[in-house]
């Protein structure tokens, strides 16, 4: 065990794990698709750093802005001042995002664009004088965030809700979207969440989705016309839809904004992840015209919500050049690639025993195992095979960097082949 590790695991609390975790690899540094081990290996990276470095590692016109904005201002509070690198990027989001979104709302993580959203839809009730309409709607399988409030709209189950029972606001629950993307949708689909939003009606504040693709919460890939008709159904009561894209923004899912599948526009976007290249923490929450005129029309008038380092200049850089980046275009050939290579390169994954399905939707390659995979074992085995892949429970997948080259994709899907053969099933 390297000193690093041995200094980590006496010190340092990591994400989802006990005190001190293992297995452990440290990182040296990062180039393009491939991150570097303190004890010199190199893995393609399977998971772009939890979705977000979509243009590979230290891509050299993010770190030019960034050192560019560095050399001017790092950082400025954002309450009574403005700056030129977060008016551009919002303007730009507001052209790039499904039409008809009228002013963003910056913050630092994707959490707190959604508190932000849960916020701004119940303050748009409160300046109507409707105060008991705070509940939220939303599926099951869906995923939000790890602060309370988005944690509430988690799916119940991997969301701990029993564990956290008496902290978490009980919000209404309707069935996870069963219709596949791509499959036809019947009236059944929908009928629960139908009945859902007719009784619960007047205590709504929105409804909260993860439009197409349900990531964390079971990496399902759902029905575009079930996506059309939430909004239709959200539109006939007046009731706000909040779109969380903080996955699927920029891209992963084969179009810019997962939405766009099925030609809506919600009252709240909240981007996050990909928004800077995976290159610094930022996160967005869009808001229509009716939510920001009738905030803005009533007591108190403002959003009450402020983080210190919103607006941060130095991750609007990189924001700025990511945007760049997709502006030349050729993001949407190489999804499509992505997504060719990866249906054809796991398929042969369906017929492995411990297997349950596979399914590809642009950069996002999902193999679904019966049972949840032991990552003691399984997290060493992708190293030894040169491939960083970090499943969680019953699903191994990637999402690769859309600049992954094809010989590298293919390492990434051999290994997730290798590796389920020996551990799975
Ligand atoms: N919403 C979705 C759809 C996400 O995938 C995530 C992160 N996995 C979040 C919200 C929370 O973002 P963050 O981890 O930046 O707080």
């Amino acid at each position: 065990m390297s000193d690093l590790i041995r200094r980590d695991q006496r010190s340092v609390w990591h994400p989802y794990a006990p005190p001190s975790a293992s297995p452990l690899f440290g990182v040296d540094s990062a180039d393009g698709v491939r991150l570097r081990l303190e004890d010199g290996r190199e893995l393609i990276d399977g998971m772009s750093s939890w979705w977000a470095c979509i243009h590979g590692y230290r891509h050299p016109h993010i770190m030019q802005a960034v050192e560019a904005q560095l050399a001017r201002m790092p950082h400025v509070m954002f309450g009574g001042l403005t700056h030129e690198p977060a008016v551009q990027l919002c303007e730009r989001l507001l052209a790039l995002a499904p039409q008809g979104l009228e002013r963003v709302f910056l913050s630092d993580s994707g959490s707190v664009a959604v508190e932000v959203a849960i916020k701004l839809a119940l303050q748009y009730w409160l300046a109507q004088g409707r105060p008991e309409r705070h509940r939220l709607l939303t599926v099951r399988g869906g995923y939000h965030g790890d602060t309370f409030a988005t944690m509430a709209v988690c799916d119940p189950v991997n969301g701990m809700h029993d564990f956290f029972r008496g902290a978490l606001t009980e919000q209404v629950f309707a069935e996870r979207p069963a219709c596949r993307f791509g499959a036809h949708l019947e009236p059944h689909h929908t009928a629960d969440l139908e009945s859902k939003l007719d009784a619960h009606r007047e205590e709504l504040a929105a409804v909260i989705v993860e439009p197409i693709v349900q990531g964390a919460g079971g990496m399902w890939f759902y029905s575009a016309d079930y996506l059309a008709r939430l909004h239709a159904l959200c539109e006939s009561q007046g009731l706000p839809l909040i779109l969380d894209e903080i996955a699927t923004g920029f891209g992963r899912s084969g179009r810019l904004f997962a939405a766009e599948y099925a030609g809506v526009t919600p009252d709240l976007l909240c981007v996050g992840k990909a928004l800077t290249g995976g290159t610094m923490t930022l996160a967005a929450t869009l808001a229509s015209p009716r939510i920001c005129q009738t905030i803005g029309a009533a007591e108190p008038g403002a959003l009450m919500h402020g983080p210190t380092f919103m607006g941060n200049p130095l991750a609007c850089a990189a924001a700025n050049a990511s945007l760049d980046l997709l502006e030349q275009g050729q993001w949407s050939a190489r999804v499509k690639a992505i997504e060719q290579q990866l249906q054809g390169e796991l398929a042969a994954c369906e017929r492995l025993p411990g297997v349950a399905d596979v399914r590809v939707l642009g950069a996002i390659g999902v193999v679904e195992l019966r049972e949840p995979v032991d990552m003691k074992v399984v997290q060493p085995a992708f190293v030894e095979q040169g491939v960083w892949i970090r499943p969680f429970g019953r699903l191994v997948y990637t999402m690769p960097p859309f600049v992954t080259e094809p010989a590298d994709v293919s390492k990434i899907t051999s290994a997730i082949h290798a590796v389920l053969s020996e551990h799975a099933g």
